[in-house]
């Protein structure tokens, strides 16, 4: 009887203390901790915490169930507890959110190595059912006494500061500061303003054309979506998918540019303009969404038009991050009829072995490697090689943001098949898209 009471009691605080799945410091005892070295320290001494958050957990958790998704929190703790020395404290804020102060900051660049060393051992692969899986973190970091002297408010800015490594692409550290406050203020207005802008119809469709480099004549075209707040005025998609992403509203967002896409394509069909392909972006969030399916064929139903005049672009760091589930993913896609596109091709450090893999039918080429094609060899080279392999594999090549005819003419030399950018034409309207549709053939000298 003692005994098992005995046992019960270290139980209980055992619970009292850590986190029962990943044994690290729960959010209440983490926080204790922190206000004894509170207590204990000198005026001068300089604390600092980092708030982490995985920055693709909900879809592993969604996709392969909770129990992968333990088995990944449980591994990122364990990660953690390697990169931290001893006096650092660990705790789990709740889903996955780690918290980790370090007691003594003796010099600043302690705390980048600290935050980079974090992002990198939580970026390589995961074993999970079915393969291995890649996950990145994003890390805010706030410091004590100047970021806040109480831990309520330390915790809020170093999660402020986290939401901008998130707005900067992911898997990276950002320190708070002012300037990161004011953006993320605008960032609760942008959400609320995008609620409302569907149904007040704020949202448009601009359309760029997609241009066959050896013949000049527009073959497909890019649906962009631009937003014209009136209070915010013109917001970029750049920084509203985002939100759109995290606050949930992506599905509704995305079956309405779908549908839209889809509507006015059949329009252009209809005026004779038959073969012009039309090319939709999809989103992280959308493309894991099991509805996307059912999306797509109900866009597809309403519009009447062939599934294999759409194409759906997905960047090359959603195809990376799930590589399996992608892959089966897009295959269901595919028995529709409907085209892919790899979107911002060669930002995401994929390599070119893995394309072989993925039943991709388009690769586009980053602007990054377009930009200086025509006096940088090193990208002159690389995209020559990239060109090579997806030709190789079967892949249609479309260079995107062509700005100027000297690059054009280098991407000619490399036998480049499609261009995008504003050497031929910017996003336009749809009716003034029309009027370029209408005029004669080639508008750029190739
Ligand atoms: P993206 O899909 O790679 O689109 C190409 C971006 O490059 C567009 O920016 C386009 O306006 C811009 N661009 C085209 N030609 C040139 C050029 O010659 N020079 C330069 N500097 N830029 C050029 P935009 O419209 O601001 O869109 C940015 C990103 O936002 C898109 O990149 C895409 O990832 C996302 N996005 C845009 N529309 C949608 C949408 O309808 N749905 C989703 N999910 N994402 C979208
Ligand atoms: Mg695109
Ligand atoms: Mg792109």
């Amino acid at each position: 009887m003692i005994v098992e009471l005995l046992k019960v009691q270290t139980d209980l605080e055992y619970l009292a203390h850590f986190d029962p799945l990943t044994n690290v410091y729960n959010r209440n005892y983490f926080i204790d901790k922190f206000k004894d070295f509170v207590f204990y320290a000198d005026d001068k001494d300089e604390m600092a915490l980092l708030f982490i958050d995985l920055d693709r957990f909900k879809i592993i958790n969604d996709m392969l169930g909770h129990l992968e998704g333990d088995t990944v929190l449980k591994g990122v703790a364990e990660r953690l507890m390697n990169v931290c020395k001893e006096e650092n404290v660990i705790g789990r804020l709740g889903g996955d959110e780690f918290i980790i102060l370090v007691p003594k900051i003796r010099h600043m660049d302690d705390v980048h190595i600290l935050a980079q060393n974090i992002i990198n051992t939580l970026s390589l692969p995961y074993k999970l059912k079915g393969g291995e899986y890649y996950i990145t973190a994003s890390v805010g970091i706030s410091v004590f006494p100047q970021d806040g002297d109480d831990i309520q408010t330390l915790i809020k800015n170093a999660d402020i500061a986290m939401y901008s490594a998130k707005e900067r692409g992911k898997n990276n550290y950002q320190f708070f500061d002012d300037a990161i406050k004011e953006k993320i203020v605008s960032k609760v207005q942008i959400e609320q303003e995008l609620r409302h802008a569907i149904e007040r119809n704020e949202l448009e469709l601009h359309y760029q054309p997609q241009v066959n480099i050896q013949t000049g004549k527009i073959e497909g075209v890019e649906a962009l979506i631009r937003w014209m707040s009136p209070t915010l005025g013109f917001v970029s998609p750049a920084t509203f998918i985002p939100i759109a992403e995290d606050s949930g509203m992506i599905m509704e967002i995305g079956n309405w540019i779908l549908e839209t896409a889809a509507k006015q394509a059949k329009v252009w069909h209809d005026m004779g303009y038959a073969e012009l392909t039309m090319s939709v972006n999809i989103s992280m969030i959308q493309f894991m969404n099991p509805t996307l399916i059912q999306s797509v064929i109900h866009a597809l139903n309403k519009s009447s038009l062939n599934p294999s005049f759409l194409k759906l672009e997905i960047t090359e760091t959603v195809a990376m991050s799930e590589p399996e589930l992608v892959r089966e993913i897009l295959l269901r896609l595919k028995e529709l009829n409907i085209e892919f596109a790899l979107d911002d091709f060669g930002t995401g450090y994929s390599s070119l072995n893995y394309l072989k893999n993925l039943p991709v039918d388009i690769l586009k080429i980053d602007r990054s490697f377009i930009q200086d094609i025509d006096i940088d060899k090193n990208d002159f080279t690389i995209v020559r090689a990239l060109i090579e392999v997806a030709h190789s594999l079967g892949m249609l090549v479309i260079a995107e943001g062509v700005e100027t005819t000297s690059q054009l003419s280098k991407l000619g030399e490399v036998n480049c098949d499609m261009l995008q950018g504003y050497v031929f034409s910017r996003p336009l309207p749809a009716n003034e898209f029309e009027t370029l549709l209408s005029s004669k053939f080639p508008i750029v000298a190739i």
